[in-house]
């Protein structure tokens, strides 16, 4: 890129915002332009299942930079838009408010959107889902005013909220479809020491729960299950999982499967439009082919490759996948994914709440979820990062120091 050339981000989230940082951290003196459809200026969703529905953060405290930031160096922030339209051939993007910006390079940084349910009763007023600013601020009002919280979906999101409302004296259910909390991302270890916490602090929780429809007059006052119970409540949150917003790449004939497909250096099957984010599809050897992965990692990571990519150096994109959830007292930590485990094994003790679960595949080590064990999640993203495989018998033996097997 030149620096009298123009950047357009659409999405001003944690990778569009990044991606702009990045570019002016690097010396890029050229336009930037960022175009985000929700009104507040680029904020992090993590406080948003956390310390913001505790009443422990608030709209200024989570936003990524303050807004001043914009303004300082000289990115063109544009919020409360939506763009409509990509014009690949003239190179130009139009938005809903009839603006029209042109670009040299485009990045798209779109993120995912709630997947809703489409049973009976999902429109009734208190059935809330959790992506935006705007979601929590009406989730927490919400909360605020009503007692009885069914949380739909055992996944990352769903627990989080249950244990923020079980900690504010709410009484909570978590209904989870499949026959483990959090089943694609943790061991079944993990998953039933998180069952046994969420208990612990009041929360109801119920496996295999198959629910049939929602019902109230106007408010939510019922969810039904197909094995014919009912469960009373006043406010429902549905946490079953989100979708790409991929619709506008489609429009303009991007290469699409499950999200923006994405080559390691974050170009999208046109080379002058990019992608990072909740939205890319794309190549990581820790899945072992292409992955859409939703984390604050890959946001940030992915952000960094388009601006290198668009400031000419080529660093491809093969960082270790890390995440983080919080559940009450309770931090998890994990790196690496679980695909395929076929031996796990696990260092410390579950009564203490500190411990950590290693993920084998054919005897290779290829994920580790932590709970309140910082130290061994660090030694973790080392070892999966450096193709480190300790055999499981030493990884257990708490008389081993994690760290000396990082020399294996
Ligand atoms: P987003 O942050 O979603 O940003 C995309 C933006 O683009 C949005 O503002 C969207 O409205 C906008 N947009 C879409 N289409 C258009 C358009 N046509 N025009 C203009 N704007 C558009 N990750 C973790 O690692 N740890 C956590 O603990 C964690 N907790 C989370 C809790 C919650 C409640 C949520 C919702 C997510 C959490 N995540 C967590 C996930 C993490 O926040 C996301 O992975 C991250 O925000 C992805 O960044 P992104 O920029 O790709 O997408």
């Amino acid at each position: 890129m030149n620096n009298n050339e123009t950047i357009v981000v659409i999405g001003a989230g944690q990778a569009g915002f990044q991606v702009t940082a990045s570019l002016r951290q690097s010396g890029f003196k050229g336009r930037l332009v960022i175009i985000g459809d929700e009104s507040n200026i680029p904020y992090q969703r993590p406080p948003l299942s956390k310390a913001y529905l505790k009443h422990q953060a608030d709209e200024t405290s989570i936003q990524l930079r303050p807004a001043e930031f914009y303004s300082e160096n000289d990115i063109k922030l544009v919020c409360g838009d939506t763009v409509e339209h990509i014009n690949r051939k003239l190179k130009t993007v139009l938005t809903k408010g009839g603006r029209s910006f042109n670009y040299d390079k485009l990045v798209l940084a779109t993120g995912t959107r709630p997947r809703e349910l489409t049973i009976e009763g999902s429109n009734l007023q208190g059935v809330h889902s959790l992506r935006s600013f705007l979601h929590a601020a009406n989730l927490r009002d919400d909360i605020s005013s009503n007692q009885n919280i069914v949380i739909i979906g055992g996944g990352f999101i769903g627990l989080e909220v249950a244990a923020c409302a079980a900690g504010l004296g709410k009484n909570v259910t978590v209904l989870e479809y499949s026959s483990r909390l959090m089943e694609r991302a943790v061991s079944p270890v993990s998953s039933e020491f998180f069952k046994s916490y969420q208990q612990s602090i009041g929360v109801n929780v119920v496996t295999g729960a198959r629910i049939t429809k929602l019902t109230g007059s106007e408010r939510v006052q019922q969810v039904h299950l197909e094995n014919g119970e009912t469960i009373d409540c006043d406010l429902v949150l549905v946490g079953v999982g989100a979708l790409p917003n991929i619709e506008l790449a489609q429009a303009a004939g991007l290469d699409c499967d499950n999200g923006i497909l994405v080559d390691e250096f974050a170009v999208t099957s046109d080379p002058d439009i990019l992608s990072a984010g909740d939205c890319t599809n794309h190549p990581n050897q820790y899945a072992g082919g292409r992955f859409r992965l939703e984390s604050v990692q890959n946001a940030i990571d992915q952000a960094k490759v388009v601006a290198s990519t668009l400031l000419g150096q080529r660093v491809a994109y093969h960082i270790a996948p890390w995440f983080w959830s919080d559940q009450g007292e309770i931090k998890l930590q994990t790196v690496g994914l679980p695909i395929g485990t076929d031996q796990y094994v696990v260092r410390g003790d579950l009564e203490q709440r500190k411990f950590s679960v290693f993920h084998y595949r054919q005897g290779k080590l290829i994920a580790v979820e932590s709970i309140n064990s910082a130290g061994d999640h660090m030694v973790a993203r080392k070892l999966i990062t450096a193709g480190i495989s300790p055999i499981p018998e030493k990884v257990s033996a708490l008389d081993v120091e994690l760290k000396s097997l990082l020399a294996s």
